[in-house]
């Protein structure tokens, strides 16, 4: 079910246990602002979950309070991990669902990364 994006933070999501280590994840990239993993259910062939490494609940709680240098070593982050996915000559698609219209199910902020294949419209009408 869509979270509700101006919530509190509750730190028993299950990105917050991927976080401490207290659930398992496959990682393709960790530094100090930022954890890559490959998604639980994949949508398409390649679908990565960039988060950052602070407690935020979504993209609009990020922007409003996260730092210069969190949101500066996030976005850093998300692009280093296309490039090192090799997504970025064939083309990608990077993504963060914000809320309830938005369909949000994880309350931390996460930009999924979808390559590998074309990924046909942005939106099904
Ligand atoms: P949202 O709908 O919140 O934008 O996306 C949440 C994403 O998290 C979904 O694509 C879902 O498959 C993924 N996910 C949910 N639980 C887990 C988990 O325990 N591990 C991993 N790797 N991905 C998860």
């Amino acid at each position: 079910m869509a979270i509700d994006a101006t919530q509190p933070y509750d730190e028993d999501n299950i990105f917050a246990k991927i976080l401490r280590g207290e659930i398992p994840n496959k990682t393709v990239y960790e530094d100090e602002h930022a954890l890559a993993f490959h998604d639980i259910d994949p949508k398409a062939p390649i679908h990565i979950l960039v988060i950052p490494k602070g407690a935020y609940v979504s993209w609009d709680d990020f922007s409003a309070r996260a730092s210069e240098a969190e949101i500066a070593g996030f976005v850093r982050a998300v692009g280093h991990v296309a490039r090192e996915q090799g997504l970025v000559e064939p083309g990608y698609r990077a993504l963060a669902n914000v809320g309830g219209h938005g369909g949000q199910e994880v309350p931390h902020l996460h930009v999924h990364l979808f390559g590998g294949a074309p990924l046909g419209p942005m939106l099904a009408r």
